[in-house]
Order: structure tokens, then C-alpha cells, then sequence
């Protein structure tokens, strides 16, 4: 932590924005940071970043860091020492522990944080208060994905690699907006389109990506898994499936196949809203090509079905044979730069460390003999679940880290009610967050330019963050912080050093196995790596994780939220995000990129503006069953009649005050992207 670099020194470290996983070449002198810029070696960005990259050292020293730990006395949060904060968090841990048992504590850890402070998270969770209640932001975004691939080939990751993109011959992006998500990625895919390859773009909005498509299929939010259904039918009626790989590499293509050949195309084109015969040409298309890549964001995840069309892709995927080799796969694009990593660590409820599931005897006795304890043995709560443990009384502390709920998390006065339930709250941040301003004890943790460990990519790639200068103020590193508070409650944990704990990570994780601080290099190791160090560019080359891959046929489902609502609130809300800030925009509203885009807009199409008697740049009253905002109108054809899009990155806006608790089935992924609303002039 006292790291100060006082000559002027380039120092290699990894973006701590997007799943790209951008290598930054920092200029440093004298503990400040001069400038970034993008290495031309760089193996992921190659020379380039997006804006969110290259300013991103501007948020580190603003003047509203966190820069103490801060404890609630009489209503107000007050400067403590750590020392203090310290013991208040352990006293009423321990409290807590001792009157309810080790359930009614949970964690949320943070895709923000390094695997090796994910990892520690997840360890005191399990092995210092005994409960399996250990989430992460992975629950709001890619759950479904890791889910839905686990489910289909055993490994809920991306199959291929970024660079796959010189080798492919058809490129399908699904749900995703990577000019502005992952901008550099989506640099690459738009280059690709440019020069002509082959596209599908599935999406109701059209992106920038969608206006270069072959085909853009602009489906009804919601109706994701009934366009993939199409297009499974109308591969399997032109007989263009991939025998060979079905039989030798899958299971469950006879059940599939007979739900698919039974659709009603006619119900499926009516619901969607798309053509027919486009989505059609797309699927030929798709099952034509010698190498087909898809790309998915979160328009495919954040739905009630979004681990039923995760299933889907992987269906199109294996039915024509694009898995296991150069140019093909699945690939989500994960949207935090550590999403990967904070699941690879066990920063969830019913898997630990290495995917294995928590319940299971067998796994058990193995966490059992590498931590010298015992561990617990019940599936813990998933973050809905906690606020509705919260809600009964059942949950009673929380200890988040890195993660702004209050803003990012649906329904917004649901999930403060839910916080405001809890006997205790501790926050830990670089910010003082929508989230932290309700903690009983806030502690300040280190931005990703004052410490250092791996984050893991979308593409697998285990990377080196290095640290640039040391933390502003009293800050630390949150796996420090980590490290204390075991200490703090008599658990003996070694400081937080990165080669050390990565050697402990190397014994649990198998696809770490090979994995040591000293070989990552600036261009990192893509998981599995093995014991050699040799490290893997693409799964499922031979077999399966699970063996064989599995079809999976789900019937397209109308969501609640239609069903429930869409006759007092006709339109459908779908929310994402733009180029200039990232998420909860905590970090981008700090670094100047407020001034290129300050609020959060609403897009209206013109025959929707007309009948509600709109203007551009009106304000309007958004609101739905849950609550209301006020934003800016701008008319635009990029949505089709009854669909509203926005953003959802500035506090004083708050879209979550209208989005909904619905999710995903199986993972309980909240379903940001169908909101039923109505609009009026404000
Ligand atoms: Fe950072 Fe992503 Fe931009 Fe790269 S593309 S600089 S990782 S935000």
C-alpha cells in the first residue's frame, strides 16, 4: 500500500470499466498519474481504448473519495479510525451471528474488485461467519449466461476468443451494443461489417452495429427465445443442421427436434413482430456459413427467459456445428471488467471457489480440506432473495462491497425498504454511493489504480492489475480491508499479496491450476491453465465439459410484466447504456464525461410522440406500476411504435424507480429489459 513512484515511470495495468479488458500503459511522477494510453503490444486493445478508458484516472484523486472509514452515530456517518470501524463491524457480526446464526449475514462482493479480493470475500463469507449468502453483480447481468452454458456444455463462459473475429465468416450479435458497451470490441465487430462479412443483429433498437447488418431482426422486447425458435425451424427445414456434430458430439436432439418442427411459425412472427421470411434468411444464413460467431449482451440475459435464450444460442450453435474451433461459438460480452472472475471465485450462492456446487458431500469435504474448517452446506440467498429475506426478518446484516444497489438494482424503493430493514449495513466504496449513504459503517476501499491482483476478461483471460500509486487518504485495498476484518474476528489470514494469494486460489480452482503471478505477463493467460502454464484459447474443442452438449427446447413465454400490466401501461420501457459512462455511472460522472452526456433520455418513435402530442427535447412523465421519473424526450426511429428506450447512469433521474422485480426463472437475472410504462407530457 505505501507503493510511491517518484521518477517518471510507465506502468502496465488492465481497465477496470468493461469486460474488454483493455491494457493501459499509465504515465506516473511523483505519486500522479499524467496520462493513459493504449500500448500498441497490448494483445486485447492492440493501441486503441474507448474514452472511458483512456480518462479513466481522472475519477481516482476527486475530491469526493472516500477517503476514512465512516461509522453512524446518532443519525450522521462521522470519521472513525479503522481500528474502530474494525471492531464495530466484528462486534456486531459476531453479535448477529451468535443471536440469528451465521444465515442472517450475507455479502455482496464486487466484479469491480480483483479475483483475489473476490476470492477472500467469498472465503469469510464461507469460513469466517459459516453461510453460503455470497453474491454478486454477476446476478444482475450475466447469470443467466454462466447458467445457460453450464446447463448446455458444462463451462458457463465464452467458448472462443476476441481475436476469433479475423477467422469468422458470420457474425451474429444478439442483445448487445458493443459500439458503446464494450467499445473497443465493438470497434472490431463494426470493421468486420465494414468490409462486408456477413451479419445478424438481434435487437428491438437499432444500434449503431444493427444499421450496418445484413439482417437486422427487430424483435418486441421480450421475444428473444421466439425469433431463436424461428430460426432453429427454419435451419432444421432446409435440412441445413450439422449431422455429424449432433450425433457425435450432443444429446437431446430428438425431444428438441420434434418441439421445433411443432411451432406455430405464424403465433411466433405475430408476437415478435418480426418477418417471417427475414428471420428466414437470417437462420440459412447462420447455419450456411462456414465459421458463425455470436456475441451476446444483456438484452439477452435480463429477461424472464434469459436463461432459456442462452440455451437457445447454444441450440443454434451445436445444431450447425459452430463450437470447438476457430471463428465460432458463444461469446457473452460481459459487461464489468471482473464479471468472469467474481464467479470463477465463488461469489455465489450455490457454487464456491472453481463452480462447485456448495450442497453437494463430495464438494463439501474437498472445501472442507483445503480451508481446515467446516463450511456450510446449504445453497444461500441469491441478492433478490436477500431483500426478501430482508423483508421477513430473516436477513439482518449486510456487508456489500463495490457494489451500488441502491441506484443499479430494480425497483428502486423496493430494494431501500429492503436495506432499511436490516440491523446493519456496512458499504464498502470509493464513493460515497446512493447505497453507502444508508450504511452503518462505510469503509473506503482502493480504486483499480492503487492496487493490484488479476481481473479476468470475456474471453477467459486472467490479466495483471498492477498498482500505479498509492491509495488516496486513509484508503485501502479491499482485499486488505478483507483481510482485517477476518483477522478482526480471529480468523488468521496472510496480507493481502497477490502472488501469494493466487498460489492459494491455484490448490482450489482446477482451471487455475497453473496460474502464478510472476508468468501473466502483460498479455495474461486464458483459463483453463494448466499445471505447465499452458493456457486455452478455445473450449470444447473435443468434448465437453459435461461430456456431450445438451439441446434444450423452452417455449416462448409472454412475461408478467405484459401480462400483468400492459393494458393500464401500453408501451414497453428497455433500458441500456451509452458510450460516455458505465453503469451506475458513479466513476464516468467523475472524470469529465458528464459534460459530453449529462442526463438520461428518453427515445420515442415519431407515430408515438404524435398520438401523445411530444415534442423533442420535452420533458415527460415516464411511470409504471412501481414508481415514476421525469427525463428529456428526444423522437427517434431507432425504436419501433410501443417501445421507449433509456439509460439508467445518473441518481437524480433514477429509472429504477420504474423497473420491475420480475426475473429470469432460473437465476432470478431481474428483467430490466421489458418495463411496461406510459408516458405523458410532464
Ligand atoms: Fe475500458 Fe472497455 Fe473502454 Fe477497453 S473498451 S477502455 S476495457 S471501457
Amino acid at each position: 500500500q505505501s507503493k510511491s513512484v517518484q521518477a517518471q515511470e510507465k506502468i502496465r495495468t488492465i481497465c477496470s470499466y468493461c469486460g474488454v479488458g483493455c491494457n493501459l500503459e499509465v504515465s506516473v511522477k511523483n505519486n500522479e498519474i499524467l496520462s493513459i494510453r493504449a500500448p500498441n503490444d497490448a494483445k486485447v486493445n492492440a493501441g486503441h481504448t474507448c474514452l472511458k478508458g483512456r480518462y479513466a484516472w481522472r475519477f481516482y484523486n476527486h475530491p469526493d473519495r472516500l477517503t476514512s472509514p465512516l461509522v453512524r452515530k446518532n443519525g450522521q456517518l462521522v470519521e472513525v479510525s479503522w481500528q474502530e470501524a474494525y471492531q464495530v463491524i466484528a462486534d456486531r457480526f459476531n453479535l448477529t451471528k451468535s443471536e440469528y446464526g451465521p444465515d442472517a449475514i450475507a455479502g455482496i462482493s464486487s466484479a469491480r474488485c480483483t479475483n483475489e479480493e473476490n476470492y477472500l470475500m467469498q472465503k469469510f463469507m464461507r469460513v469466517v461467519i459459516g453461510t453460503n449468502n455470497i453474491d454478486s453483480c454477476a446476478r444482475v447481468c450475466h447469470s443467466p449466461t454462466a447458467y445457460g452454458m453450464q446447463q448446455a456444455f458444462g463451462t458457463g463462459a465464452a467458448t472462443n476468443s476476441v481475436e476469433d473475429l479475423d477467422y469468422t465468416k458470420l457474425i451474429m450479435v444478439i442483445g448487445a451494443n458493443p459500439i458503446a458497451a464494450h467499445p473497443v470490441t465493438g470497434a472490431k465487430i463494426k470493421q468486420k461489417l465494414m468490409k462486408g462479412v456477413t451479419s445478424i443483429v438481434i435487437d428491438p433498437v437499432e444500434t449503431e452495429i444493427a444499421r450496418y447488418a445484413t439482417y437486422h431482426l427487430q424483435l418486441r422486447p421480450g421475444t428473444n427465445v421466439a425469433v431463436l425458435n424461428m430460426m432453429a425451424y427454419f435451419i432444421i427445414e432446409a435440412g441445413l443442421v450439422d449431422q455429424s456434430f449432433i450425433e457425435n458430439r450432443s444429446e437431446g436432439w430428438s425431444d428438441y427436434v420434434a418441439a421445433i418442427k411443432a411451432l406455430d411459425i405464424a403465433h411466433l412472427e405475430q408476437v415478435s413482430g418480426v418477418d417471417r421470411e427475414l428471420v428466414k434468411q437470417a437462420a440459412e444464413a447462420y447455419a450456411r456459413s462456414e465459421a458463425a460467431m455470436s456475441f451476446h449482451g444483456l438484452g439477452v440475459t435480463e429477461h424472464s427467459q434469459g436463461s432459456h435464450t442462452v440455451m437457445s444460442i447454444a441450440d443454434l450453435a451445436m445444431m450447425t456445428g459452430n463450437i470447438g474451433r476457430r471463428g465460432v461459438g458463444v461469446n457473452p460480452l460481459r459487461g464489468q471488467n471482473n464479471v468472469q472472475g467474481a464467479a470463477d471465485m465463488g461469489c455465489q450462492p450455490h457454487q464456491g471457489a472453481g463452480y462447485f456446487p456448495v450442497n453437494v458431500q463430495a464438494n463439501q469435504d474437498y472445501y472442507r480440506e483445503k480451508y481446515g474448517v467446516e463450511v456450510p452446506t446449504e445453497i444461500g440467498y441469491k441478492i433478490p432473495q436477500m431483500y426478501q429475506a430482508a423483508q421477513e426478518g430473516k436477513l439482518k446484516a449486510l456487508w456489500i462491497m463495490g457494489e451500488d444497489i441502491a441506484q443499479s438494482d430494480p425497483n428502486h424503493h423496493y430494494v431501500i425498504d429492503s436495506l432499511s430493514k436490516l440491523d446493519f449495513l456496512v458499504v464498502q466504496e470509493i464513493f460515497l454511493s446512493e447505497t453507502a449513504k444508508l450504511a452503518d459503517v462505510v469503509l473506503p476501499g482502493a480504486s483499480f489504480l492503487e492496487k493490484s491482483g488479476t481481473f479476468t476478461n470475456g474471453e477467459r483471460r486472467i490479466q495483471a492489475v498492477r498498482q500505479v500509486v498509492s491509495p488516496v487518504g486513509g484508503a485501502k485495498s479491499d482485499g486488505q480491508i478483507v483481510v482485517d476484518i477476518m483477522r478482526a474476528m480471529g480468523y488468521q489470514q496472510a496480507d493481502y499479496d497477490p502472488a501469494v494469494m493466487l498460489q492459494e486460489i491455484s490448490q482450489i480452482v482446477p482451471f487455475f491450476a497453473g496460474v502464478k503471478w510472476d508468468e501473466l505477463g502483460d498479455s495474461g493467460k486464458q483459463w483453463p491453465v494448466l499445471p505447465d502454464g499452458t493456457d486455452t484459447q478455445i473450449l470444447h474443442s473435443e468434448s465437453f465439459k459435461r461430456g456431450l452438449g445438451k439441446f434444450h427446447y423452452f417455449d416462448w413465454r409472454e412475461t408478467n410484466e405484459v401480462k400483468s400490466h400492459a393494458e393500464e401501461y401500453p408501451f414497453i420501457l428497455t433500458t441500456s447504456r451509452n458510450l460516455e459512462h458505465y453503469n451506475a455511472g458513479t466513476m464516468t460522472r467523475r472524470t469529465g464525461n458528464r459534460d459530453i452526456v449529462g442526463e438520461d433520455i428518453l427515445l420515442i418513435n415519431p407515430k408515438d410522440a404524435q398520438q401523445k402530442n411530444l415534442k423533442s427535447e420535452q420533458h415527460v412523465r415516464l411511470f409504471s406500476a412501481r414508481g415514476e421519473v421525469k427525463l428529456k424526450a428526444q423522437i427517434s426511429k431507432k425504436v419501433k411504435p410501443g417501445i421507449l428506450y433509456t439509460t439508467f447512469h445518473f441518481p437524480e433521474f433514477m429509472v429504477n424507480n420504474i423497473t420491475s422485480s420480475e426475473c429470469d426463472s432460473e437465476t432470478l437475472c431481474p428483467e430490466y429489459k421489458v418495463v411496461a410504462v406510459d408516458v405523458e407530457a410532464a
